[in-house]
């Protein structure tokens, strides 16, 4: 037995099965914990990587001087040695559908130095710290001529794209809006007050609710595509990290840390990925992070239909979650 669900405010569905499902398998673990003897992401290994962007080190940030050199940092940024997209990207041969030059900035953020850490293990101190990097970061990009979008992301696990098993974020800014925000954008200013507040509230005390503290909430959405999809979002209307203070820097790493536990704690080891949904100029848009953990693969009928078939009712997940099974 199943049922279709339409987003909450979109014209998207989603079929999610309405049995009981049973918790999927503990998938095989991302990888050896101990330390690869080839990871460059590791302290003392940072002249193996492109020079630094920014390092964040005792509470400074040192941008742009002889970062290569600086140890005992703790959180480090470097553009990725294979980037999606470059500041110096060659002009290319035009056709009628090239828009433009490959421009843009592609940065990797090594969230910690040691190799074993993992993000929901982190201190009061890291993860606001982080959190810090990368409101920085998005800053640092936004501002940068030519840049329309920042994505920020996480992907954890190589079920869920991580090529490299040491804890690091992606940032990628874009040189276009991405059509998703456009599309989202131009149903929000139909409606007469934020979709998204609506739903902060709504689900705040529902049985999709998960985690919450002063500033954010997290929820298992009615519309969720995968199996254990978390959104985090803030309570009050906010629509950039740019406008966030550290105390709402802070309690947005809480909700993080907390749904990442207790997604770990529920499959140990699950692959996921974190994006930020955020735009600077659009104060109407509302500010939110995804979490998306990968149980399956994407087949042939969500390629062929965008509608996505999830055997875990979300309901059913927060059981597991919270452990009330
Ligand atoms: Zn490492
Ligand atoms: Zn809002």
């Amino acid at each position: 037995m199943s049922e279709i669900r339409k987003h909450y405010f979109l014209e998207e569905y989603c079929i999610v099965a309405s049995g009981r499902s049973k918790r999927p398998s503990a998938p095989k673990a991302c990888g050896d914990e101990k330390r690869s003897s080839s990871c460059v992401f590791c302290a003392g290994y940072e002249d193996k990587t492109p020079p630094a962007t920014a390092v964040y080190k005792n509470g400074e940030i040192l941008q742009d001087s002889d970062n290569e050199n600086i140890k005992n940092w703790d959180i480090r940024c470097i553009p990725n040695l294979f980037p999606a997209l470059s500041p110096d990207a060659d002009e290319p041969e035009t056709s009628d559908f090239t828009v433009d030059r490959g421009y843009g900035f592609h940065e990797v953020i090594i969230e910690n130095p040691f190799h074993e850490s993992r993000i929901h293990h982190s201190s009061d101190d890291e993860i606001l710290l982080l959190m810090q990097a990368y409101r920085d970061r998005v800053n640092y990009y936004q501002s940068k001529d030519g840049i329309s979008y920042v994505s920020l992301f996480k992907n954890w696990g190589q079920k869920a794209g991580a090529s490299l098993e040491h804890t690091h974020s992606q940032l990628i800014a874009i040189p276009l809006m991405p059509s998703c925000f456009t599309r989202e954008m131009d149903t929000i200013k139909e409606l007469d007050k934020c979709p998204y507040c609506d739903i902060a509230s709504m689900e705040n005390d529902q049985e999709r609710y998960v985690y919450g503290n002063e500033h954010f909430v997290v929820i298992a959405p009615y519309f969720s595509m995968v199996p254990y999809e978390l959104w985090i979002l803030p309570l009050k209307h906010v629509n950039h990290i740019s406008g966030f203070t550290d105390e709402m820097l802070f309690s947005l790493g809480d909700c993080i840390r907390s749904a990442v536990s207790k997604l770990n704690e529920t499959i140990p080891e699950l692959a996921y990925n974190y994006m930020f949904f955020q735009l600077e100029h659009e104060t109407q848009y509302h500010f939110n992070v995804r979490i998306k953990p990968v149980t399956s693969i994407t087949a042939g009928f969500e390629k062929n239909t965008g509608i996505y078939i999830n055997t875990m009712p979300p309901e059913v997940a927060v059981d597991h979650l919270l452990n009330r099974d």
